[in-house]
């Protein structure tokens, strides 16, 4: 098939008119959908159960094996929509068994250009997890984050946000009667193979908050997903004005992405931070509903070499979040391809680490994971966005 012919099938499929799909729907979605096809008020509610239970439990990809679904209404459907995925352009597999997968999303609108976005699975011992994105490209320009160089495409819909999901549950053998790979590394006997969402992927999850609420809301609903929202985690640079709503209405647990304990740095780092400063990030960290010493808040400080690495920004990382009931997680840069900093120094690191675990937090230094296949923080950015990079950065270099 020729380009072309390609995008003008996809178009069809976003526009609704043929097969758009129900993957991934919120049960508002899908209370409309059935409406849409005549089904009558009345049983609207049963029907969505119905069809939620298929697609979110059991992993459903076609209307096909939904026996208690009639017969007449399974034809209805599959006139109007289908159950399609996001398609995987790639899966890759780490030596450590982290596993990352492109996905390329339909097309929104005839402006569309096609937009792709990355997704990782961490297997550990006791946990599996899935960072998922939440925008193609990213507005916020952090200066040590790979996708950060990536400009903004556009926000994810709830649908492609929960379809990551759907993808490596299927992926993974996690949904009933599934096989698991056979080379996958997935948690012990007895465990989901995806027990965790961490929302660190691409893009910043607060500026397309209604889509990041509506996921979550899909993601922990007890009758599909059913992931509890304490396994929930939702990363921000600090959109101070959305936190409070965050745990609000998702109640998930807050990660905050910090890297320095200076304004005059972290402004250098995460540009964010002019609009909305350390102070102002910190205080509504204090109000964060829901943070407890059970629910703790995730301070995600990245170790850049000779930048923010010293015993005294480890002190001051403690003064500054006195009271707050918090966890810290000391990230290794991850290099990348033209990166202006590096690594701090393994040393440096364990000082820091002692520093901040001796005032009585937990310090975890977090292991760089799949780093191999540039599948570890920061470094997620679709193919074709690398490939265009690479050409401005020629262009600069000139
Ligand atoms: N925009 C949100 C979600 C992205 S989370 C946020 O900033 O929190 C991705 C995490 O990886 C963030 O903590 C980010 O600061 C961190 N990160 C980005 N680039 C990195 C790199 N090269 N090495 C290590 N961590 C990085």
């Amino acid at each position: 098939m020729s380009h072309l012919a390609a995008n003008s099938a996809l178009l069809e499929n976003s526009a609704g008119r043929s097969a758009a799909s129900l993957a991934g729907a919120t049960r508002c979605e899908l209370a409309a959908a059935l409406a849409g096809t005549g089904v009558p008020e009345r049983e609207i509610r049963m029907r969505v159960a119905q069809l939620w239970h298929w697609i979110y439990h059991a992993g459903a990809k076609s209307f096909e094996p939904m026996a208690n679904v009639s017969k007449a209404l399974r034809t209805t459907l599959a006139q109007r929509f289908s159950l399609a995925r996001p398609q995987i352009v790639a899966e890759q597999i780490s030596s450590d068994g982290t596993r990352k997968w492109l996905l390329r999303l339909d097309l929104v609108d005839r402006q569309d250009k096609g937009a792709e976005v990355e997704c990782v699975y961490i297997p550990e011992s006791d946990r599996g997890t899935l960072c998922v994105s939440s925008q193609v490209g990213c507005t916020l320009n952090c200066s040590f984050c790979h996708t950060g160089t990536q400009k903004l495409v556009r926000n994810l819909t709830a649908r492609e946000i929960i379809c990551q999901v759907l993808i490596a549950r299927e992926r993974l053998g996690d949904f009933p009667g599934s096989v698991p790979p056979d080379d996958g590394r997935v948690p012990g006997d007895g465990l989901r193979a995806v027990s965790n969402i961490v929302f660190m992927g691409m893009g910043e999850p607060l500026y397309n908050f209604d889509n990041v609420r509506d996921a979550a809301a899909v993601i922990s609903d007890g009758d599909g997903l059913a992931l509890s929202r304490r396994r929930i985690t939702v990363s921000t640079a600090g959109v101070v004005p959305r936190m409070e709503e965050l745990g609000r209405e998702t109640g998930a647990i807050l990660a905050i992405s910090l890297h320095a304990v200076r304004d005059e740095l972290r402004d250098r780092l995460v540009p964010l931070n002019k609009k909305y400063p350390i102070k102002d990030l910190l205080g509504a960290c204090r109000t964060y509903p829901g943070a407890s010493n059970a629910r703790r808040i995730t301070f995600e400080y990245v170790m850049l070499k000779d930048i923010n690495d010293s015993p005294a920004d480890a002190r001051e990382l403690v003064r500054l979040l006195k009271g707050i009931p918090a966890k810290i997680n000391l990230i290794p840069f991850n290099p990348w391809p033209g990166a202006p900093y590096e690594c701090s120094d393994w040393g440096r690191i364990e000082k820091f680490s002692d520093i901040v675990f001796n005032a009585g937090y937990a310090s975890p230094v977090r292991t760089p994971r799949g780093r191999d296949i540039l599948a570890a923080c920061g470094q997620l950015k679709s193919e074709t966005e690398k490939l265009r990079a690479r050409a401005r950065l020629a262009v600069h270099e000139d």
